[in-house]
């Protein structure tokens, strides 16, 4: 339920409704907007007439919330969420491009890839340290002297860094070289794991899971937001279908899906989305178009020698070539890439 009050209630009537709600035994998330403060009252409790709520002092509006998510919810925050990465804004007017290797391999070539990406436009690099491979012999990365050379680049050329987590034991680690933790499409159900992402103190970019309906995607952004962590970045990636095309099938429809049903920003992976090289490019454009707030893309200066995903990695003019062009679909629907 969200109970939205009256633009400029006292503080005294706020916390008189918030003793009635808990005294419901209702659990509440507060959240100022520019003019209403929402309360988010969690539980669920089917004989709850919410029209006693709707009675006290100080209450606009009950809205009974049908979806299973709350805090997920753009019923629960209207406008979209903001986060302020070191001065990168993430879910603001600006597209956010994070770019880079799908894995830190040696020092050159982060360093190398770094440069190339920064020189285009992108803001964040990219670039896992501990790979979810689908084969326990495939190159499963190069663990904290990854993360040192990721952190050691990103620094020299002014980026920020993500890089994926893929469990709780992970977690400290990472945050010590880490702006974003990645949950990758492979943990978006690790329920467990999620709730201990919720007590993680950076923002998380969580993964659409290969076979996730857009709804279960909230529910596992919820498990995070409600264990404490407010800053959940969403991001597309493709998922499994009968189409055998392509890797997977980048369902660019959950875009504006997920804008209408979360405040939460979503970003898109066409690399992985379509897992081919010639195909990244168009889908960025169609991920931009349908309104992403970013967009993530592996890029590789020699990428027929990559350790993994070479075959979906853009050359570097390919990048810069996409950045070209997603900047003016990008002005095309007044949004801007810097
Ligand atoms: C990645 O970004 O390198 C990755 C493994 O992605 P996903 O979890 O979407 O497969
Ligand atoms: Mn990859």
């Amino acid at each position: 339920m969200i109970v939205v009050l009256e633009p400029g209630v006292a503080e005294k009537q706020i916390e008189d409704i918030i003793r009635v709600l808990r005294d419901h035994k209702f659990d509440i998330h507060r959240s100022a907007g520019v003019q209403h403060t929402v309360l988010g009252a969690i539980g669920v409790h089917p004989e709850f007439d919410h029209r006693q709520i709707e009675l006290l002092p100080g209450v606009a509006e009950v809205l009974r919330v049908t979806d299973p998510f709350k805090l997920a919810s753009r019923a629960f925050k209207r406008e979209g969420s903001i986060f302020d990465i070191g001065g990168v804004k993430i879910g603001g007017n600006e597209i956010i491009v994070m770019a880079g290797p799908c894995s830190i391999e040696n020092e050159k070539q982060i360093f190398t890839i770094a440069k190339y990406v920064k020189e285009s436009g992108a803001k964040i690099l990219r670039g896992g340290a501990f790979k979810p491979r689908t084969s326990p012999y495939s190159f499963q990365g190069l663990g904290e002297e990854g993360l040192k050379l990721m952190r050691a680049a990103a620094d020299e050329y002014g980026l920020k860094v993500i890089t994926e987590v893929m469990d709780k034991s992970q977690i400290d680690l990472i945050e010590k070289y880490s702006d974003i933790l990645q949950i990758g499409a492979r943990n978006m159900q690790n329920y467990t794991f999620l709730k201990d992402l919720g007590k993680a103190s950076k923002p998380i970019m969580l993964k659409r899971g290969l076979a996730a309906t857009i709804d279960e995607w909230l529910m596992s952004a919820e498990y995070i937001l409600s264990g404490g962590n407010q800053k959940v970045i969403l991001c597309e990636r493709g998922i499994r279908t009968f189409e055998t095309a392509t890797r997977n099938t980048m369902d660019i429809s959950a875009i504006p899906v997920i804008k209408k049903k979360s405040h939460l920003p979503i970003f898109a992976d066409p690399s992985h989305g379509i897992g081919i090289r010639d195909k990244v490019i168009p889908m960025a454009r169609a991920s931009v178009a349908a309104g992403a707030d970013g967009i993530m893309v592996e890029v590789h200066h020699d990428p027929d020698h990559a350790l993994s995903d070479g075959a979906q990695s853009l050359y570097p003019d390919q990048f810069s070539q996409m950045m070209k062009e997603v900047r003016i679909i990008a002005q095309a629907i007044e949004r801007f890439i810097a």
